[in-house]
């Protein structure tokens, strides 16, 4: 059966070109850390994936710290064991309302952290931070906030964000998972002081992902991994250099294609939602006044469980999901519909569809198609037609 893949904010298929370095790098031997040349072949490698991983958000190589993947670099990037701005530790941890279970759930700082309301679009609060920061008084804040959510697409104001809190001498790690590779998202253009990547959500290898730092100044007292002397002593162990070959090809993919890519994106999503309210004008798309990702669309039709949705389209064959994929495997209430204050009964019917680099015109059909046929199938039955 020809499957359709709309759920590239759960994963994106690997890209040829990123199998190919992975492969060819599973089969070499060598270990990065010997100085002979099988051991010289896959340190090359692994710097090779760091030139193309920096340029992507643009920063400098050496400052690419290579982790098992996102959730492994937030919970290295959020502990109180880096020092901020003026020097000083930071000791409180401001996160925004709707950031991943990674960074909710993995940062270190015990109960001496703060959520960060936000609006009915999923936009960050910036009254809520500005009443934070104060709060704070004299106590060193980190701030993590994702430039683009992961169910919605909704983007972040993260350069306004990092302002404020670099006024308060505070640092700033932004969670780039989903904006890299689909918008521009740079330490420019965040003003972020630590960005945060994901290999497979860029169409490299699952299992490998990076923190970047903005300059070689930031340090933590206290890697999360420690051993080796390896990623700078910040993340010991033997590399992971076939997954990391595989995210540094994918990387340069994404940086050269990223407005083709984002443009096609844009415009099936465009597609599928005009499509989907010429079925059910009563849809809800979350997030739609704000700016968001090219490539994600979550909505929800008044009266149809996602289950139902799902189990529809997995049945045809398209994949699509419903909230946060990470979280999964059962449909649970969403964090992040629930802190854009969505009705209980409406986010229980969140789906969400999410274009990426191997989408084409069949996957938006067979979408449109199953969407059109369930909600025919729902409507005859409340009719008795
Ligand atoms: N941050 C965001 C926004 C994500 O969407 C995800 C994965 O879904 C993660 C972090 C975790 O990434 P990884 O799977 O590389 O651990």
């Amino acid at each position: 059966m020809t499957r359709f893949y709309l759920d590239h904010n759960a994963t994106s298929p690997l890209r040829p070109s990123a199998r190919e370095a992975t492969v060819e790098s599973l089969a070499a031997c060598g270990n990065a850390s010997s100085v002979h040349a099988e051991g010289r072949a896959a340190r090359a490698a692994i710097e090779n994936a760091r030139e193309s991983v920096a340029a992507l958000v643009g920063a400098a190589a050496r400052n690419v710290i290579f982790t098992s993947g996102a959730t492994e670099a937030l919970n290295l990037a959020l502990r109180p064991d880096w020092r901020g701005r003026d020097g000083a530790l930071a000791d409180w941890l401001l996160l925004g309302a709707t950031e991943h279970v990674a960074a909710l759930g993995g940062h270190g700082f015990g109960d001496r952290f703060s959520r960060l309301a936000v609006d009915g679009q999923g936009r960050l609060d910036l009254a809520a931070l500005d009443a934070a920061l104060a709060l704070a008084g004299g106590r060193s804040v980190a701030l993590a906030l994702q430039a683009a959510n992961n169910e919605t697409g909704v983007l972040q104001p993260v350069a306004e964000a990092a302002a404020k809190v670099h006024a308060a001498g505070g640092l700033v790690v932004c969670d780039a998972v989903q904006a890299a590779g689909r918008v521009t998202c740079t330490f420019e253009t965040t003003g972020a002081d630590m960005l945060v990547l994901s290999s497979h959500k860029i169409g490299g290898p699952q299992g490998a992902g990076a923190l970047i730092l903005r300059d070689a100044s930031l340090h933590c007292g206290f890697p999360l991994i420690r051993g080796g002397g390896q990623e700078r002593g910040f993340r010991a162990g033997t590399e992971n250099v076939a997954a990391i070959a595989g995210f540094g090809v994918a990387a340069a993919e994404a940086t050269a294609n990223r407005s083709a890519e984002a443009l096609r994106s844009e415009s099936l999503r465009r597609a599928l939602e005009s499509e989907l309210l010429r079925l059910a004008p009563e849809a809800t798309i979350f997030g739609q006044s704000a700016l968001r990702l090219p490539n994600t669309s979550a909505f929800a039709i008044p009266g149809l469980s996602a289950e139902t949705m799902l189990m529809a389209f997995d049945l045809a064959g398209v994949a699509v999901s419903s909230g946060s994929a990470c979280s999964s495997g059962k449909v649970n209430r969403s964090h992040v519909l629930e802190a854009m204050a969505v009705a209980p009964d409406l986010a229980r019917g969140a789906l969400r569809a999410s274009f990426g680099w191997s989408s084409t015109l069949a996957d938006l059909d067979a979408c449109c198609a199953v969407l059109a046929q369930t909600i025919g199938r729902i409507r005859r039955k409340r009719t008795g037609r």
